[in-house]
Protein backbone atom coordinates (compact mmCIF):
# COMPACT_ATOMS: atom_id res chain seq x y z
CA UNK A 1 0.00 0.00 0.00
CA UNK A 2 1.25 3.55 -0.46
CA UNK A 3 0.80 6.41 1.18
CA UNK A 4 1.36 10.55 0.78
CA UNK A 5 2.78 12.61 2.94
CA UNK A 6 1.81 15.91 2.48
CA UNK A 7 2.55 17.93 4.88
CA UNK A 8 6.16 17.79 7.27
CA UNK A 9 6.26 15.56 10.27
CA UNK A 10 8.52 14.13 12.16
CA UNK A 11 11.20 11.10 11.02
CA UNK A 12 9.92 8.86 13.37
CA UNK A 13 6.51 8.78 12.26
CA UNK A 14 7.80 8.19 8.57
CA UNK A 15 9.92 5.44 9.75
CA UNK A 16 7.17 3.50 11.38
CA UNK A 17 5.24 3.77 8.52
CA UNK A 18 8.02 2.64 6.54
CA UNK A 19 8.17 -0.33 9.34
CA UNK A 20 5.04 -1.11 8.64
CA UNK A 21 5.29 -2.05 5.54
CA UNK A 22 4.23 0.96 3.92
CA UNK A 23 5.91 2.51 0.69
CA UNK A 24 6.05 6.18 1.56
CA UNK A 25 5.89 8.66 -0.31
CA UNK A 26 7.44 12.29 1.26
CA UNK A 27 6.52 15.30 -0.63
CA UNK A 28 6.03 17.99 2.28
CA UNK A 29 5.57 20.76 0.00
CA UNK A 30 3.58 19.30 -2.41
CA UNK A 31 1.56 21.78 -4.44
CA UNK A 32 -2.08 21.38 -5.39
CA UNK A 33 -1.99 20.92 -8.77
CA UNK A 34 0.85 18.23 -8.05
CA UNK A 35 -1.99 17.07 -5.47
CA UNK A 36 -4.61 16.56 -7.95
CA UNK A 37 -2.60 15.22 -10.67
CA UNK A 38 -0.79 11.89 -8.06
CA UNK A 39 -3.78 11.69 -5.60
CA UNK A 40 -5.08 8.81 -7.51
CA UNK A 41 -2.14 6.38 -6.74
CA UNK A 42 -2.69 6.13 -3.18
CA UNK A 43 -4.16 4.39 -0.60
CA UNK A 44 -3.50 6.52 2.17
CA UNK A 45 -2.49 10.57 2.77
CA UNK A 46 -1.30 12.56 5.74
CA UNK A 47 -1.85 15.91 6.05
CA UNK A 48 -1.43 18.73 8.79
CA UNK A 49 -3.02 21.79 8.21
CA UNK A 50 -1.55 23.58 5.53
CA UNK A 51 -2.85 20.31 2.66
CA UNK A 52 -6.61 21.01 1.64
CA UNK A 53 -8.25 18.11 0.98
CA UNK A 54 -11.77 19.41 -0.90
CA UNK A 55 -14.33 17.63 -3.36
CA UNK A 56 -11.91 17.67 -6.34
CA UNK A 57 -8.96 16.15 -4.38
CA UNK A 58 -11.37 13.28 -3.08
CA UNK A 59 -13.05 13.07 -6.51
CA UNK A 60 -9.59 12.09 -8.43
CA UNK A 61 -8.99 10.13 -5.06
CA UNK A 62 -10.04 6.59 -6.02
CA UNK A 63 -7.90 4.36 -4.16
CA UNK A 64 -7.91 6.41 -1.05
CA UNK A 65 -8.93 4.71 2.22
CA UNK A 66 -7.65 6.74 4.95
CA UNK A 67 -6.68 10.24 5.45
CA UNK A 68 -4.49 11.02 8.44
CA UNK A 69 -4.27 14.47 10.15
CA UNK A 70 -1.39 14.79 12.33
CA UNK A 71 -3.14 17.37 15.10
CA UNK A 72 -6.11 18.23 15.81
CA UNK A 73 -8.74 20.69 13.78
CA UNK A 74 -10.11 19.16 10.54
CA UNK A 75 -11.36 22.75 8.98
CA UNK A 76 -8.97 21.83 5.96
CA UNK A 77 -10.93 18.19 5.16
CA UNK A 78 -13.96 18.09 3.42
CA UNK A 79 -14.90 15.14 6.20
CA UNK A 80 -18.94 14.82 5.08
CA UNK A 81 -17.48 13.98 1.65
CA UNK A 82 -14.72 11.71 2.57
CA UNK A 83 -17.27 10.01 4.76
CA UNK A 84 -19.63 9.36 1.79
CA UNK A 85 -16.65 7.73 -0.09
CA UNK A 86 -16.01 5.59 2.56
CA UNK A 87 -12.67 7.41 3.51
CA UNK A 88 -11.70 6.94 6.92
CA UNK A 89 -10.59 10.52 8.26
CA UNK A 90 -8.18 9.95 11.57
CA UNK A 91 -6.38 12.60 13.79
CA UNK A 92 -4.44 13.13 16.82
CA UNK A 93 -6.10 15.24 19.67
CA UNK A 94 -4.26 13.67 22.37
CA UNK A 95 -0.89 14.87 20.23
CA UNK A 96 -0.36 18.59 21.97
CA UNK A 97 -2.23 18.82 25.03
CA UNK A 98 1.05 19.11 27.73
CA UNK A 99 2.34 21.52 25.39
CA UNK A 100 -0.91 23.44 25.00
CA UNK A 101 -1.46 23.34 29.14
CA UNK A 102 2.56 24.19 28.99
CA UNK A 103 1.52 27.76 27.06
CA UNK A 104 -1.52 27.98 29.33
CA UNK A 105 0.56 28.33 32.44
CA UNK A 106 2.81 30.65 30.48
CA UNK A 107 0.03 33.00 29.75
CA UNK A 108 -0.66 32.89 33.11
CA UNK A 109 2.37 33.47 34.15
CA UNK A 110 2.84 36.59 31.66
CA UNK A 111 -0.27 37.98 32.88
CA UNK A 112 0.63 38.06 36.79
CA UNK A 113 4.12 39.55 36.47
CA UNK A 114 3.65 41.71 32.79
CA UNK A 115 6.58 40.10 31.57
CA UNK A 116 5.90 40.97 27.84
CA UNK A 117 5.17 44.31 28.72
CA UNK A 118 8.76 44.39 31.43
CA UNK A 119 10.66 42.62 27.75
CA UNK A 120 8.93 45.81 25.36
CA UNK A 121 10.01 48.42 27.70
CA UNK A 122 13.64 47.18 28.41
CA UNK A 123 14.32 46.92 24.65
CA UNK A 124 12.88 50.33 24.24
CA UNK A 125 15.43 51.74 26.65
CA UNK A 126 12.50 52.51 29.66
CA UNK A 127 12.88 50.91 33.11
CA UNK A 128 9.71 50.65 34.42
CA UNK A 129 9.89 49.13 37.35
CA UNK A 130 7.46 51.32 39.49
CA UNK A 131 4.60 50.39 36.99
CA UNK A 132 5.09 46.85 37.75
CA UNK A 133 3.60 45.12 40.62
CA UNK A 134 2.23 42.06 39.53
CA UNK A 135 0.64 39.15 41.49
CA UNK A 136 1.50 35.36 42.77
CA UNK A 137 -0.03 32.45 41.17
CA UNK A 138 -0.16 31.19 44.70
CA UNK A 139 -3.77 30.89 46.23
CA UNK A 140 -5.32 32.45 43.28
CA UNK A 141 -8.66 30.67 41.89
CA UNK A 142 -8.13 28.97 38.96
CA UNK A 143 -10.97 28.13 37.17
CA UNK A 144 -10.88 25.56 34.10
CA UNK A 145 -13.93 25.68 31.76
CA UNK A 146 -14.07 22.45 29.54
CA UNK A 147 -12.04 19.70 31.76
CA UNK A 148 -10.61 17.43 28.74
CA UNK A 149 -7.69 16.26 27.86
CA UNK A 150 -5.67 19.85 28.41
CA UNK A 151 -8.04 21.21 30.94
CA UNK A 152 -6.79 18.13 33.40
CA UNK A 153 -3.04 18.73 31.86
CA UNK A 154 -3.46 22.59 33.25
CA UNK A 155 -4.82 21.63 36.35
CA UNK A 156 -2.39 19.28 37.44
CA UNK A 157 0.73 22.09 36.56
CA UNK A 158 -1.85 24.70 38.71
CA UNK A 159 -1.79 22.76 41.48
CA UNK A 160 2.14 22.92 41.60
CA UNK A 161 1.57 26.81 41.96
CA UNK A 162 -0.19 26.04 44.72
CA UNK A 163 -3.86 27.46 43.10
CA UNK A 164 -6.72 26.59 44.32
CA UNK A 165 -8.70 24.85 40.67
CA UNK A 166 -11.79 25.12 40.21
CA UNK A 167 -13.71 23.42 36.94
CA UNK A 168 -16.63 23.44 35.09
CA UNK A 169 -17.78 21.05 32.34
CA UNK A 170 -20.67 19.88 30.58
CA UNK A 171 -20.29 16.64 31.57
CA UNK A 172 -18.81 17.36 35.22
CA UNK A 173 -20.69 14.50 36.84
CA UNK A 174 -18.82 11.69 34.76
CA UNK A 175 -15.15 13.46 35.39
CA UNK A 176 -15.78 13.88 39.36
CA UNK A 177 -12.93 10.78 39.87
CA UNK A 178 -10.67 13.19 37.81
CA UNK A 179 -11.54 16.44 39.66
CA UNK A 180 -10.70 14.69 43.17
CA UNK A 181 -7.67 13.48 41.55
CA UNK A 182 -6.21 16.62 40.57
CA UNK A 183 -7.63 18.37 44.07
CA UNK A 184 -10.14 20.89 42.40
CA UNK A 185 -13.69 21.55 43.40
CA UNK A 186 -16.44 21.16 40.36
CA UNK A 187 -19.21 23.82 39.95
CA UNK A 188 -21.35 25.75 37.79
CA UNK A 189 -20.40 28.26 35.08
CA UNK A 190 -22.06 30.89 37.04
CA UNK A 191 -20.18 30.08 40.39
CA UNK A 192 -16.92 29.57 38.34
CA UNK A 193 -16.98 33.31 36.87
CA UNK A 194 -17.63 34.83 40.52
CA UNK A 195 -15.16 33.43 41.99
CA UNK A 196 -12.00 33.40 39.87
CA UNK A 197 -8.91 34.96 39.70
CA UNK A 198 -7.57 33.38 36.15
CA UNK A 199 -10.34 31.61 33.94
CA UNK A 200 -8.95 29.15 31.49
CA UNK A 201 -10.97 28.26 28.13
CA UNK A 202 -10.57 24.71 26.94
CA UNK A 203 -13.71 23.33 24.78
CA UNK A 204 -13.86 23.13 21.75
CA UNK A 205 -15.61 25.33 19.44
CA UNK A 206 -19.35 24.02 18.59
CA UNK A 207 -22.63 25.89 18.26
CA UNK A 208 -23.30 25.65 21.98
CA UNK A 209 -19.77 27.01 22.72
CA UNK A 210 -19.51 29.72 20.51
CA UNK A 211 -19.64 32.94 22.37
CA UNK A 212 -19.90 31.25 25.40
CA UNK A 213 -17.91 33.94 26.85
CA UNK A 214 -19.30 37.38 26.06
CA UNK A 215 -20.61 40.69 27.60
CA UNK A 216 -22.81 38.93 30.36
CA UNK A 217 -19.73 36.50 31.63
CA UNK A 218 -17.21 39.47 31.41
CA UNK A 219 -19.44 41.51 33.45
CA UNK A 220 -19.86 38.49 35.95
CA UNK A 221 -15.71 38.09 36.33
CA UNK A 222 -14.03 39.65 39.51
CA UNK A 223 -12.64 43.24 38.01
CA UNK A 224 -9.02 41.94 39.02
CA UNK A 225 -9.40 38.49 37.09
CA UNK A 226 -7.63 37.13 33.89
CA UNK A 227 -9.09 35.76 31.37
CA UNK A 228 -6.85 32.93 28.81
CA UNK A 229 -8.16 31.77 25.62
CA UNK A 230 -5.94 28.79 24.09
CA UNK A 231 -8.94 26.66 22.91
CA UNK A 232 -10.93 28.29 19.83
CA UNK A 233 -11.30 31.58 18.62
CA UNK A 234 -14.83 31.82 18.29
CA UNK A 235 -15.31 30.64 21.76
CA UNK A 236 -15.11 34.17 23.16
CA UNK A 237 -16.73 37.24 21.65
CA UNK A 238 -13.76 39.92 20.72
CA UNK A 239 -16.21 42.45 20.35
CA UNK A 240 -17.42 41.91 24.24
CA UNK A 241 -13.84 41.32 25.01
CA UNK A 242 -12.67 44.56 23.85
CA UNK A 243 -15.25 46.58 26.01
CA UNK A 244 -14.40 44.68 29.35
CA UNK A 245 -10.56 45.53 28.61
CA UNK A 246 -10.98 48.77 27.84
CA UNK A 247 -13.48 49.68 30.40
CA UNK A 248 -12.32 47.23 33.25
CA UNK A 249 -14.89 45.02 33.31
CA UNK A 250 -11.52 41.95 34.09
CA UNK A 251 -7.72 43.24 34.41
CA UNK A 252 -6.68 41.56 31.86
CA UNK A 253 -6.26 38.81 28.89
CA UNK A 254 -3.88 36.36 27.26
CA UNK A 255 -4.91 34.99 23.60
CA UNK A 256 -3.42 32.62 21.37
CA UNK A 257 -6.63 31.84 19.15
CA UNK A 258 -8.86 34.32 17.41
CA UNK A 259 -12.28 34.66 15.49
CA UNK A 260 -10.04 35.42 12.76
CA UNK A 261 -6.67 34.15 12.48
CA UNK A 262 -4.61 36.05 11.93
CA UNK A 263 -6.41 38.61 13.31
CA UNK A 264 -8.19 41.44 12.06
CA UNK A 265 -9.11 43.37 15.54
CA UNK A 266 -5.60 44.92 16.26
CA UNK A 267 -7.36 47.14 18.69
CA UNK A 268 -8.01 44.31 20.98
CA UNK A 269 -4.23 42.95 20.33
CA UNK A 270 -2.45 46.47 20.93
CA UNK A 271 -4.31 46.79 24.55
CA UNK A 272 -1.59 47.13 26.98
CA UNK A 273 -3.50 44.83 29.22
CA UNK A 274 -3.98 42.44 26.16
CA UNK A 275 -0.81 39.09 25.60
CA UNK A 276 -1.13 37.30 22.14
CA UNK A 277 0.47 34.84 21.04
CA UNK A 278 0.13 33.25 16.82
CA UNK A 279 -1.36 30.23 17.97
CA UNK A 280 1.42 28.05 18.77
CA UNK A 281 -0.10 26.00 21.17
CA UNK A 282 0.91 22.60 19.75
CA UNK A 283 4.21 24.57 18.09
CA UNK A 284 6.79 22.11 20.23
CA UNK A 285 9.13 19.53 19.10
CA UNK A 286 7.62 17.11 21.42
CA UNK A 287 3.99 17.43 20.52
CA UNK A 288 4.95 17.49 16.38
CA UNK A 289 6.90 14.23 17.45
CA UNK A 290 3.91 12.41 19.17
CA UNK A 291 1.39 13.95 16.32
CA UNK A 292 3.71 11.88 13.73
CA UNK A 293 3.82 9.24 15.63
CA UNK A 294 0.37 8.82 16.89
CA UNK A 295 -0.96 9.42 12.80
CA UNK A 296 1.68 7.05 12.09
CA UNK A 297 0.37 3.89 14.23
CA UNK A 298 -3.42 5.05 13.81
CA UNK A 299 -2.43 4.72 10.17
CA UNK A 300 -1.44 1.38 9.61
CA UNK A 301 -3.88 0.07 12.19
CA UNK A 302 -6.48 1.58 10.22
CA UNK A 303 -5.20 0.21 6.95
CA UNK A 304 -4.58 -3.20 8.63
CA UNK A 305 -8.21 -3.81 9.69
CA UNK A 306 -9.53 -2.50 6.50
CA UNK A 307 -7.53 -4.94 4.35
P1 LIG B 1 -11.31 17.51 24.91
O1 LIG B 1 -12.36 17.03 23.96
O2 LIG B 1 -10.43 16.51 25.56
O3 LIG B 1 -12.00 18.36 26.08
C1 LIG B 1 -12.98 19.32 25.85
C2 LIG B 1 -13.92 19.36 27.07
O4 LIG B 1 -14.85 20.41 26.86
C3 LIG B 1 -14.73 18.05 27.25
O5 LIG B 1 -14.57 17.56 28.58
C4 LIG B 1 -16.16 18.49 26.99
O6 LIG B 1 -17.12 17.80 27.78
C5 LIG B 1 -16.12 19.97 27.35
N1 LIG B 1 -17.19 20.73 26.73
C6 LIG B 1 -17.69 20.63 25.48
N2 LIG B 1 -18.70 21.50 25.31
C7 LIG B 1 -18.83 22.17 26.49
C8 LIG B 1 -19.70 23.20 26.94
N3 LIG B 1 -20.66 23.70 26.14
N4 LIG B 1 -19.55 23.64 28.19
C9 LIG B 1 -18.61 23.11 29.02
N5 LIG B 1 -17.76 22.14 28.65
C10 LIG B 1 -17.87 21.68 27.39
O7 LIG B 1 -10.47 18.61 24.13
P2 LIG B 1 -8.96 19.06 24.41
O8 LIG B 1 -8.02 18.17 23.70
O9 LIG B 1 -8.81 19.31 25.86
O10 LIG B 1 -8.96 20.46 23.62
C11 LIG B 1 -9.66 21.59 24.11
C12 LIG B 1 -9.59 22.74 23.13
O11 LIG B 1 -8.25 23.11 22.87
C13 LIG B 1 -10.19 22.46 21.74
O12 LIG B 1 -10.94 23.60 21.35
C14 LIG B 1 -9.03 22.37 20.84
O13 LIG B 1 -9.36 22.74 19.53
C15 LIG B 1 -8.10 23.37 21.48
N6 LIG B 1 -6.70 23.21 21.08
C16 LIG B 1 -5.96 24.33 20.87
C17 LIG B 1 -4.63 24.21 20.48
C18 LIG B 1 -3.77 25.44 20.25
O14 LIG B 1 -2.86 25.38 19.46
N7 LIG B 1 -4.01 26.54 20.95
C19 LIG B 1 -4.05 22.95 20.29
C20 LIG B 1 -4.83 21.83 20.55
C21 LIG B 1 -6.16 21.97 20.95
Amino acid sequence: MKVLVCDPIHDEGLNILRKGGLEVDYVPQITREELLQVVDRYDAIIVRSRTKVDVEVLRRAVRLKVIGRAGVGVDNIDVEEAKKRGIKVLRTPEGPSVSVAELTVALMLCLARMVPYADRAMKDGKWVKRELMGVELRGKRLGIIGFGRIGYEVAKRAKAFEMEVLVYDVILDKLMDRVREVGARGLSFEELLLESDFVSIHVPLTPQTRHMIGEEELKAMKPTAYLINTSRGGVVDEEALLRALKEGWIAGAALDVYEVEPPTNMELIRLPNVVCTPHIGAQTVEAQRRNSVLIANKLLNALKHLS
